[in-house]
């Protein structure tokens, strides 16, 4: 069956996933979605005998309908591979009622690496499919996470490069760490002076700017995003869903049809809306529970139906849900409004000019139905790192403890017990620092010293993928004022188009 995609906010919009890969976003702004979701339909009993690879496989040519078996096959093979440091890609934890989803288990050390590890090879597909001549160069803003799993899932892919800008001194040293050793011929990466919404905002620019595409299309470049609006980065994220539940099924947690919860730590909302796809297409789900930080915009949205970016942006100690506009949402608004792209316009258009939107009662009942939410604050993450240590001895990072105390909150209010999978989206070793304020433990202040105290306090093994770079020399140390961002790009681009044509 042929799956095309069409705009959130014009449903005349009716083009093929490569190009919604290639194109990111809708030109009237809207986000792509499959045209006939109602249409995907799995079966459980042809899933629970499949390993991750597997199901990766069978999903993505669901969705992915002009990509050929072969290209499917040839882009998770590639994907999820010993960048990995376990064949298992998600692993499920089992730690007395907890049942926990390991995302953390590719190269940077957080969930974002399960769809950016695939996102080049869809790409480099689809610049194929399209017979795209030109060098596509990603820009990327990031406040930690992102950025670094895009340059890893990029480096060294032929006719692409990447730019990645993060705020100097707003990262934390681990992160910085792994974006200044960063390897491969194609890759770029800026602290700029200035906060995290400053970066994006250039980065934003610049994707508007007709004088800057100009400029690059006389260096024979075109521009292009890796976040997680990208169906590329979307879609492969409802995979763990399902090998999750495949898991639970194995280890005889659950019986085959049992509807399961899942707790999930959000941001941008792209990594809970697969799991609402997934339960659109048939995964037995019976709550999805999105948990925030203090930044709770969305808590609030779920509770009283109205979204209300008028606040102020706090900066917490789980930076890669500090968010106030979280993209995705329009897609699922977009799904329970019966794809009504006239009324998602509207609602968009009030969020631009006045910061704020309700939805309707109906629409209201039907997230009340799925999602349940609530969020924790700076004290609750630190008290549910500790806890969790010192009752279980399983340390956890600052994002998934937000999982976490939210799904102890969940319990209590709801007295709902039905079984649940927390997912865990960053590894303890990412926010060390965090972690030794929980436990009132004194850091060191060199990098490579906190890795190694950890290392043996804790009795954990470094992962393989900082033990390459602690004693690496920073490769990439250049720090750019904003309005230089534009000229570095230009840089690039000469560069790398003298290079395609040796
Ligand atoms: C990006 C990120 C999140 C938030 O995920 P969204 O898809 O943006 O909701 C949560 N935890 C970590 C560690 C992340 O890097």
């Amino acid at each position: 069956m042929e799956i095309k995609y069409k705009s959130t906010r014009d449903n005349n919009v009716n083009i093929k996933a490569s190009d919604a890969i290639l194109r990111g976003l809708s030109d009237d702004g809207g986000l792509f979605v499959p045209k006939n979701l109602k249409d995907i339909k799995i079966d459980m009993n042809e899933f629970k005998e499949l390993n991750y690879k597997e199901l990766a496989v069978e999903i993505l040519s669901m969705f992915f309908s002009d990509f050929s078996t072969d290209e499917i096959i040839y882009s998770v093979n590639n994907a999820y591979d010993e960048k990995f440091d376990t064949c298992e890609i998600v692993p499920i934890k089992h730690i007395d009622e907890y049942n926990i989803l390991e995302l953390f288990h590719g190269r940077t050390l957080a969930f974002k690496d399960v769809a950016l590890s695939i996102l080049p090879y869809l790409m480099k597909l689809s610049k194929e499919k399209h017979n795209i001549q030109e060098n596509i160069l990603i820009l990327t803003a990031t406040s930690g996470d992102t950025g670094k799993a895009a340059l890893e899932g990029f480096k060294d892919v032929e006719g692409i490069s990447i730019a990645v800008f993060y705020p100097d001194g707003g990262v934390s040293n681990i992160q910085e760490l792994q974006m200044k050793t960063q390897e491969g011929t194609n890759t770029y990466i800026f602290g700029v002076k200035g906060n995290f919404d400053d970066a994006q905002n250039t980065v934003k620019k610049t994707f508007r700017s007709e004088e800057i595409k100009k400029k690059l299309a006389e260096e024979n470049t075109i521009l292009s995003s890796a976040n997680s609006i990208n169906i590329g980065r979307l879609i492969p994220q409802i995979v763990y869903y399902f090998s999750a539940y495949v898991d639970l099924i194995k280890n005889k947690k659950i019986v085959k049809d049992e509807k399961i919860n899942f707790v999930v730590p959000t941001g941008n909302f792209g990594n809970i809306l697969a799991g609402y796809i997934a339960k659109e297409i048939g995964l037995p789900i019976n709550k999805l529970i999105c948990a925030s930080n203090e930044n709770n915009v969305l808590t609030d949205f779920f509770n009283t139906g109205k979204y209300n970016i008028n606040r102020k942006f706090i900066k917490t100690i789980s930076p890669s849900m500090d968010i106030l506009i979280s993209s995705n949402l329009e897609r699922l608004l977009f799904f329970l409004s019966d794809g009504d792209s006239n009324y998602i316009k509207k609602i968009m258009e009030d969020l631009y000019n006045n910061g704020e939107y309700h939805v309707t009662k109906e629409i209201k009942q039907k997230m009340s139905n799925i999602f349940w939410s609530d969020y924790s604050t700076e004290n609750e993450i630190l008290k549910t790192i500790g806890n969790l240590y010192k009752e279980k001895e399983y340390l956890i990072d600052t994002h998934t403890a937000v999982a976490f105390n939210v799904y102890d909150k969940y319990k209590n209010q709801t007295g709902d017990f039905t079984k649940s999978v927390i997912l865990s989206t960053a590894s303890p070793f990412k926010f060390i620092e965090s972690i030794y304020d929980a436990l009132q433990i004194e850091k060191e202040e060199e990098v490579k010293e906190l890795l190694l105290d950890f290392s043996k306090r804790f009795n954990v093994e470094i992962p393989k993928s900082l033990k390459e770079i602690m004693n690496k020399q920073y490769t990439h140390n250049k720090v750019i004022e904003i309005e230089e961002v534009k000229n570095e790009i230009f840089k690039i681009t000469k560069k790398e188009d003298k290079k395609c044509l040796k």
